[in-house]
């Protein structure tokens, strides 16, 4: 399903940023939401030279095991790292989330949900952050968007 063009918002961008959404954009096309019908496209860059990652929504029809874009490209990043090391420090440095309402064909809002912020900021809490929101882009910080994560008592 093709999705909408980016929002006027998006010509503020950085032409890296800009390709970043729009690759999260193209993504969407692939989501798989017989649900809400929500399409949602994620790419993250990755540190080195591990490169660009992306991936789109899978809904589960129990509702149970619903894939979130963000986490689908994660995963593709972690397969795909150069290093196995197990460091989690300043991997992640930009996220982009596009998402469109398949009904209407229009931009939705891409804002992160809480478990997608938590995730990805242990990855780097200063990664950036570009989500769609209507005609607008917001450009954030992890550590903006989720001020006080969880986190393990340090041993
Ligand atoms: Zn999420």
């Amino acid at each position: 399903m093709e999705a909408p063009p980016l929002p006027p918002g998006a010509s503020r961008l950085e032409a890296g940023d800009y390709d970043l959404l729009d690759r999260a954009r193209r993504a969407s096309e692939r989501a798989w939401a017989p649900l809400s019908h929500l399409h949602v496209g994620a790419a993250v860059r990755w540190a080195g030279e591990s490169g660009e990652f992306v991936g789109c929504n899978v809904e589960d029809l129990s509702q149970a095991g619903t894939v979130h874009a963000e986490q689908a490209a994660l995963a593709g990043a972690i397969l795909n790292r150069t290093s196995t090391s197990t460091s989690t420090a300043r991997l992640l440095t930009h996220v982009a989330v596009f998402a469109f309402e398949a009904k209407t064909n229009r931009v939705a809002s891409a804002s992160p949900c809480g478990a997608c912020r938590q995730l990805l900021l242990q990855f780097n809490p200063e990664a950036r952050v570009l989500f769609t929101v209507g005609d607008d882009v917001v450009d954030s910080r992890l550590t903006e968007l989720l001020p006080h994560p969880f986190e393990l008592p340090r041993t």
